[in-house]
């Protein structure tokens, strides 16, 4: 059972907050529970603004709206901008930074009557797959505080996990918020590229980052996708799709019919290929049909994204100069000392592996070879999930190819660490949505997370799929 399930969800706070119930009251709580935190995976708390918006909520209430988020305590990724707040991504570079201005996704959670009560932990600028990068050091599992929580969101996904907060947003590139929701037992999202805008998010790569919600199930993912998505002129990549839905398509597993990967014979964990049996068994006895489906060119994502993220996070992280944000080093005896060593000094080992792998990558000599290529490859993957689409209606596989692993296995080697994303990485080529859904439990009680990903813009459909599928694990 999730340490979390006793306590009430997204939908039930609203639901209680707009019937009457004291949002001051319910945040108080929160706000212990987030001070005491043994975790690590709650950064900052913040108390005054939190009460303060609780009591707002509370006047709003009281003069006849109805606010889908009343009352609903939320901990934002380190890497979201809440005005008057520290923003830092988690890393040293940005310490004492404070963002100027509300992201989209903050000022309609806002709008909704959502309160924010602080900060989650993440890997230094959402790279990474253990937490382990963080400045402020890892976030502990909550079924395990031997091992790791996944990441980036690794501090989102914790809290959740251990009733801190019923929802906490996250940001996915290549699997940030489903991995980490796959370690500890929870409802992870990332949308269709572009559905939640981007603006106010401190950006990875940017033609893969999406922010989405991490909690309890697909209802509540859909309340909180229905609040935060939906066209923004601030972000040039958003999508024209509307808002989505606030409540999942209800779909009926009877006639659905499930895309089945083939999967490698080596590295997955016995539990988790155990689990994905069951549950396809499960479906098929609930009347779904059970389709063969391949994405020929997936082998080649985990290499694809590691020339195209780390190309545009070299050059996204290129303004952290040392003059305009966060930490400046001492006693420059010139500019270019102030860049060098404000960027040795501030960024973290991992995060200066990604600038160099991505300045190679874009150098005038190994572009055609590395950067065009791999978007060559990014646009096949396109074209073998719209195939695969053509045949089924969801892909069902597992997130992680192992559960939780321990704190420090696998710091030390980066490609292991990459290699924890295998089965995410695709969605976010491809830029359609896909979700981790808890799924049950390894013998030694670690959560395991089945993976869905669906067609482009199609999810509320996905969410409905979700909970379908939960309903028969
Ligand atoms: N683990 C992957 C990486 O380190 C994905 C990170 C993410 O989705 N932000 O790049």
């Amino acid at each position: 059972m999730s340490p979390a399930a006793h306590l009430p969800g997204v939908r039930q706070i609203a639901a209680q907050v707009n019937a009457g119930a004291c949002p001051v009251a319910i945040v108080e709580a929160a706000l212990q529970r987030a001070e005491a935190d043994q975790l690590n995976a709650v950064i900052r708390v913040y108390r005054d603004s939190a009460l303060a918006t609780a009591a707002e909520v509370a006047q709003r209430v009281a003069t006849g709206a109805s606010l889908p988020l009343a009352g609903v305590p939320v901990l934002l990724k380190d890497n979201i901008c809440y005005q008057g707040h520290p923003v830092e991504a988690c890393s040293r570079i940005l310490t004492g930074f404070v963002a100027p201005y509300h992201a989209t996704v903050v000022e309609r959670l806002l709008a909704a009557g959502a309160v924010i009560i602080g900060a989650a932990n993440m890997d230094s600028f959402a790279m990474g797959s253990s937490n382990e990068t963080s400045c402020h050091g890892p976030v502990r599992n909550p079924h395990d505080p031997n091992r790791v929580p996944g990441g980036s969101s690794g501090g989102s996904a914790a809290a959740v996990a251990a009733g801190i907060v019923p929802l906490a947003l996250g940001s996915d590139t290549g699997g940030s918020i489903r991995q980490p929701a796959a370690f500890c037992g929870t409802l992870g999202c990332k949308p269709t590229y572009g559905r939640v805008s981007r603006y106010g998010l401190l950006a990875f790569g940017s033609s893969l980052d999406q922010i989405g919600p991490l909690c309890r199930d697909a209802a509540d993912a859909a309340l909180a996708l229905a609040v935060i998505s939906g066209h923004d002129p601030l972000d040039s990549t958003s999508s024209p799709l509307p808002a989505v839905a606030a409540a999942p398509t209800a779909r009926a597993l009877a006639g659905l019919r499930i895309g089945m990967l083939e999967l490698p014979d080596e590295g997955l964990d016995p539990a988790i290929s155990a689990t994905l049996t069951r549950a396809r068994q499960a479906l098929e006895a609930a009347g779904a049909s059970l389709v063969p489906v391949r994405l020929p060119h997936d082998r080649h994502a985990v290499a694809c994204y590691y020339i195209i993220a780390t190309g545009e996070a070299a050059s996204n992280l290129s303004r952290y100069d040392g003059i305009h944000y966060g930490h400046r080093c001492q006693d420059p005896a010139d500019l270019e000392e102030v860049y060098a060593r404000s960027r040795a000094e501030g960024f973290g080992a991992e995060v200066q592996r990604r600038i160099m792998l991505g300045t190679y990558v874009l150098s005038a000599g190994y572009l055609d070879a590395y950067y065009l290529k791999a978007q060559r490859v990014r646009r096949l993957l396109v074209q073998d999930y719209a195939t695969a689409f053509a045949a089924c209606d969801v892909i069902l596989g597992p997130t992680t190819p192992t559960p939780a692993f321990a704190l420090g296995e696998k710091i030390d080697d980066p490609l292991q660490m990459y290699l924890n994303d295998i089965f995410t990485i695709g969605a976010n080529l491809a830029g359609v949505p896909a979700l981790s859904l808890p799924a049950g439990h390894t013998d030694k009680g670690l959560p395991i997370g089945l993976h869905l990903q669906g067609p482009h813009g199609q999810d509320e459909a996905l969410l409905g799929i979700a909970a379908a599928v939960a309903a028969v694990l």
